[in-house]
């Protein structure tokens, strides 16, 4: 086992407590769920028969999980912050607080929330402090390639025309969205990408994209473009200046995502807000964007950044800020739900986003009656912990490959 003696023992028995709550996590469990991204489900087992469901991001979620076992077979799960903190300690010869070590605890630190909750009868929100909403809005992120796309032969200006955005935001709309985002980083030029500059023509045609997509869904809808990390600041403060008059959203990730200084210059150089913060884990991760006034809007992923409790913690720092959270989100029915409660239980969540339009599947993973997403948002459930019934069966069709769904 890695790791010698922890600087701080978070390794308490928990014994003073009343007997119905004297309970022990007895195993703790992944699969790889094959979605539009491999999706990490995670079961927390306990002594009191009863089972928690979470979820962590892409990645090598049960090699982690391996490593974690130990620590917490035997440990009360009803001790989700202190749980969280061990495993976060355990985990410091692997990356800690940050990556993949984080995914793994996002999704067990979820999974006991969905326990606790089963186990004391309430949803996961009322153990958070309570809701701010009834309903959580939901972006709808359109992508932009796959989506549009018919032909890769085809020429790159025909395939991201402005109208091929432009129908496709019409389609979603219809469809009861009131948000929604569309990747702008398509490659339209032949040109040297290592500088990340782009040509005052290529800015015009992204220009050209939201101009017609804008002038479609009209002047309401939330709407948001994504950069994927690609620009250098030079290009990112052209096109957020191009955009200003479309009154967006936010613009995604302009540049790449660890400069805080380079995030902070596009942000001051036009009123177009900026979003960045879906690779950022844990409260220290998020606190030099907010602290130097980096960004506009931050988008934790729950998966990923620690879990319900720190989407918590991030979100009521940036709050002191007057900073919102559209928090990012390429998970399952599960995860989703997850991100559902945490964006109940504080003031300052926008939109989530959903990732998973062309998962045909999406809905039929959960035991319910009706679709997840309605007229654009979810309802935050009712029932105790995360509110959710995974279908095996549907499940185990989509497991990946060497993967062995776990009875529920
Ligand atoms: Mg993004």
């Amino acid at each position: 086992m890695l790791g010698g003696v922890g600087w701080r023992d978070l390794q308490m028995d928990g014994s003073r407590r009343d007997d119905e709550r004297d309970i022990e996590i007895t195993d703790v469990r992944c699969v790889v769920i094959e979605g539009n991204f491999p999706w990490n489900l995670i079961k927390v087992e306990t002594s009191a028969g009863e089972y928690g469901l979470g979820e962590a991001f892409p990645g090598p979620a049960s090699e982690y999980i391996e490593f974690l076992r130990p620590g917490l077979v035997g440990q009360n799960p009803f001790d989700i912050d202190r749980l969280t903190e061990h495993m976060t300690q355990l985990l410091s010869g692997l990356g800690g607080s940050l990556g993949y070590s984080q995914a793994a605890v996002s999704g067990i630190e979820t999974a006991l929330f969905d326990v606790v909750g089963k186990l004391v009868d309430l949803p996961a929100y009322q153990l958070m402090g309570g809701k701010y909403r009834d309903a959580v809005r939901i972006y709808c992120d359109c992508h932009a390639g796959e989506a549009l796309a018919e032909s890769s032969d085809a020429d790159p200006r025909e395939i991201y025309s402005p109208a091929s955005y432009a129908d496709a935001a019409r389609e979603v709309i219809d469809e009861g969205f009131d948000a929604l985002k569309f990747d702008l980083d398509v490659r339209i030029e032949d040109a040297d990408t290592a500088t990340r500059r782009l040509s005052n023509d290529a800015v015009e045609h992204k220009l050209a994209i939201v101009e017609a997509v804008r002038e479609e869904i009209g002047a309401d809808p939330a709407l948001a473009f994504d950069l994927h990390w690609n620009f250098s600041v030079e290009t990112a403060e052209r096109i957020a200046r191009g955009l200003e008059e479309y009154d967006l959203a936010w613009l995604e990730d302009p540049v790449p995502p660890e400069g805080v200084d380079s995030h902070r210059k596009v942000t001051a150089a036009a009123s177009t807000p900026i979003l960045a913060g879906e690779n950022l884990t844990r409260v220290e991760g998020f606190l030099p964007f907010l602290t130097e006034q980096a960004v506009d809007i931050i988008a934790p992923d729950l998966q990923k950044a620690g879990g319900l409790l720190e989407f918590r913690k991030i979100a009521t720092v940036a709050d002191a800020f007057d900073m919102p959270v559209a928090p990012h989100n390429i998970s399952s029915p599960v995860g989703t739900m997850a991100s559902v409660h945490a964006c109940a239980t504080v003031p300052n969540a926008f939109a989530l986003e959903w990732h998973a339009r062309e998962v045909e599947w999406w809905d039929d993973l959960l035991v319910r009656e009706e679709p997840l997403i309605e007229d654009g948002e979810i309802a935050v459930p009712e029932a105790p912990g995360l509110g959710i019934e995974l279908d095996t069966e549907v499940a185990a069709e989509h497991t990946a490959p060497g993967e062995e769904m776990f009875e529920l």
